[in-house]
C-alpha cells in the first residue's frame, strides 16, 4: 500500500475510504461511506477534488470502465498499471506492466505521439466468481 503523506484532511479521508474498500469505489459510493459521513464530507465536488489530487499524486488510479477509483497497491510507479477487473463482483487486482512499457512507447513513437499515461483494464471473471459459476 502506498504511503500517503502531505495530504489534506479531505484527501486523507477519501484515501482511507479507498484503502479499506475491497473493490473500486465511485465518487458517490465514497460520499455514502461511513468515514465520509463521520468527517462531514457531504458535497460531491469535495470528493471529486480530493480524488483528482490523489490521482495526480499517483496514490489512486481511475478505472475508466467502472467510472470508479482504487487506491494504488504499490509505491507510486511510472510504469503502466494494469487492472484485472471482475465483471461480476467488481473486485479488481492491480499489477504493473513494466515489461510492456517499451512496446507502448515504441508504438506511440511511430506516430510521433508522446504518451503521458497508460492504463490497461482487463475485464473478466475472478477465480471466486468462476468457482461460483461452476457450482
Ligand atoms: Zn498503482
Ligand atoms: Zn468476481
Amino acid at each position: 500500500m502506498a504511503k500517503a503523506t502531505g495530504l489534506t484532511h479531505n484527501q486523507q479521508i477519501v484515501f482511507d475510504v479507498l484503502s479499506h474498500a475491497d473493490r473500486p469505489q465511485t465518487a458517490y459510493e465514497i460520499l455514502g461511506s461511513e468515514l465520509a459521513h463521520e468527517n462531514g464530507l457531504k458535497a460531491p465536488l469535495t470528493i471529486y477534488r480530493a480524488l483528482e489530487a490523489l490521482v495526480d499524486k499517483a496514490l489512486v488510479h481511475r478505472i475508466e470502465s467502472l467510472n470508479a477509483f482504487i487506491a494504488c497497491d504499490h509505491e507510486p510507479h511510472p510504469e503502466p498499471a494494469a487492472f484485472l477487473i471482475c465483471r461480476n463482483c467488481r473486485k479488481t487486482h492491480e499489477t504493473t506492466m513494466e515489461a510492456c512499457s517499451g512496446i507502448f512507447q515504441a508504438t506511440a513513437r511511430q506516430q510521433l505521439f508522446t504518451v503521458e499515461q497508460v492504463t490497461i483494464e482487463m475485464s473478466g471473471l475472478c477465480a471466486e466468481c468462476q468457482a461460483q459459476a461452476r457450482s
